[in-house]
C-alpha cells in the first residue's frame, strides 16, 4: 500500500486550519492509502501553532508539524514540508481550502498510472479581471525569456512521486522559485483542470507589490538571458550613435556646421541614463543572488516540531 503525505504550509491560518484538517481527513480516510498530514507553521503570529498542537494531540500518528522561528515565506515552508514528508507520494496544498481536497483521489488514480507530477491547474474564474489579465500577460512574456515552461493557473497544488520529491530536495539553492523548480526537474508530468475556489476564511498573504517581486524572481531566477538583452541593447545603441555621428559629420561637410538641438541632447542623455540605470539594477539583481547563495544560510529555522526532525536531513 502506498503512503501519502500531504504538505501544508500555513501562515496565520487559525481561521481555516481546523476546517481544513477536517476536510482533508474526510477525503484521505476514504482513500485506499496510509497517510500523514505534514503541516508547516511559517512563523504565524496568530493561534495557528496552538491549533496545530491540538491537531497533533488528536491524531498523533497521522499528524506532523514543524514550526518556524519566524516567517520565512511559502517557499521555505514547502521545502520544510517536503523534507518532513515520508510518503511514497506527496501532495502540496494550501491551508485555505482553495485547493479542493477531493481532487486528491483523482491525483492518486493518475499516480497509479505511473505519472510523477500530477498538477491541478485552476481556471481564473472568480479572479479579479485585472489580476488575471496581468497574469496571462506575464506568463506570455516570461515564457519567452526563461528556459523552463511556466503555465498560467498552475500553482503549487500537485502530487509528486518520491523520485520527484527527492529531485526537488537535491536542489540546494537559497532563492527558491518553486514554479520554475517543479518544471526544471521534469519527470512524467500530467495536468488537469479544476474550478477555482475562493478562500474559505482568513485573508490572502499576497499584496500587489509582492506579486510584482515574485514576477521579477521568475524572470531572473532561471538563466542569464536578461543580461544578454543588456548586451544587445548596448550594441544597438552604439550602432545608432555611430550612424548619427556619421550623419552629422556628412551634414557638416556638405551644408556647413549646423546648431544641434538642445532638446535632442537632453533627451538622449536622460534616455541613455535610464537604460544604464536599469541595466545596472539588473546586474545588481544577479549579484544580489550570488551574495545570498554564497552565505549558505539555512532556508528556515525550526523552533518546535512534532514527529519530525527536518534539520537532520
Ligand atoms: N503561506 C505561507 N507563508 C507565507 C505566505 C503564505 O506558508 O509567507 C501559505 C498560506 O498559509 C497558504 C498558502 O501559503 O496556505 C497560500 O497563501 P495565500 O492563500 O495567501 O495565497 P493565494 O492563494 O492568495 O495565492
Ligand atoms: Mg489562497
Amino acid at each position: 500500500m502506498t503512503k501519502l503525505s500531504v504538505v501544508v504550509p500555513c501562515y496565520n491560518e487559525e481561521a481555516v486550519i481546523d476546517s481544513f484538517d477536517l476536510e482533508i481527513r474526510k477525503v484521505l480516510d476514504s482513500l485506499p492509502v496510509e497517510y500523514e498530514v505534514c503541516y508547516v507553521d511559517d512563523g504565524s503570529r496568530d493561534g495557528t501553532l496552538s491549533k496545530l498542537r491540538k491537531l497533533a494531540e488528536v491524531n498523533p500518528e497521522q499528524t506532523r508539524y514543524v514550526s518556524f522561528s519566524r516567517n520565512f515565506g511559502k517557499e521555505a515552508g514547502m521545502l520544510a514540508g517536503l523534507r518532513e514528508a515520508t510518503g511514497d507520494a506527496v501532495v502540496i496544498m494550501d491551508a485555505d481550502l482553495q485547493h479542493p481536497p477531493e481532487l486528491i483521489g483523482k491525483m492518486l488514480d493518475l499516480y497509479g498510472l505511473g505519472h510523477d507530477q500530477i498538477i491541478a491547474r485552476r481556471n481564473r474564474e472568480g479572479d479579479k479581471k485585472v489580476r488575471s489579465a496581468l497574469s496571462s500577460l506575464y506568463y506570455r512574456a516570461v515564457n519567452r525569456w526563461v528556459d523552463v515552461e511556466l503555465t498560467d493557473g498552475v500553482g503549487d497544488f500537485r502530487m509528486l512521486s518520491r523520485p520527484a520529491v527527492d529531485a526537488l530536495l537535491s536542489l540546494q539553492e537559497y532563492n527558491r522559485f518553486s514554479k520554475g523548480l517543479f518544471s526544471w526537474i521534469g519527470f512524467d508530468t500530467i495536468t488537469f483542470d479544476y474550478q477555482n475556489a475562493q478562500r474559505e476564511a482568513g485573508e490572502t498573504k499576497w499584496k500587489f507589490g509582492s506579486l510584482l517581486n515574485y514576477a521579477m524572481d521568475g524572470l531572473i531566477s532561471f538563466n542569464n538571458r536578461p543580461l544578454r538583452l543588456a548586451i544587445w541593447m548596448g550594441a544597438a545603441l552604439t550602432a545608432v550613435g555611430a550612424l548619427y555621428t556619421l550623419w552629422i559629420i556628412i551634414q557638416a561637410l556638405t551644408t556647413g556646421v549646423t546648431t544641434p538641438g538642445y532638446v535632442t541632447l537632453v533627451a538622449i542623455i536622460v534616455g541613455l541614463g535610464g537604460v544604464q540605470m536599469s541595466m545596472l539594477g539588473l546586474i545588481g539583481e544577479y549579484i544580489g543572488r550570488i551574495y545570498y547563495e554564497t552565505k549558505r544560510r539555512p532556508h528556515f529555522l525550526v523552533k518546535e516540531s512534532h514527529g519530525v526532525d527536518v534539520d537532520a536531513k
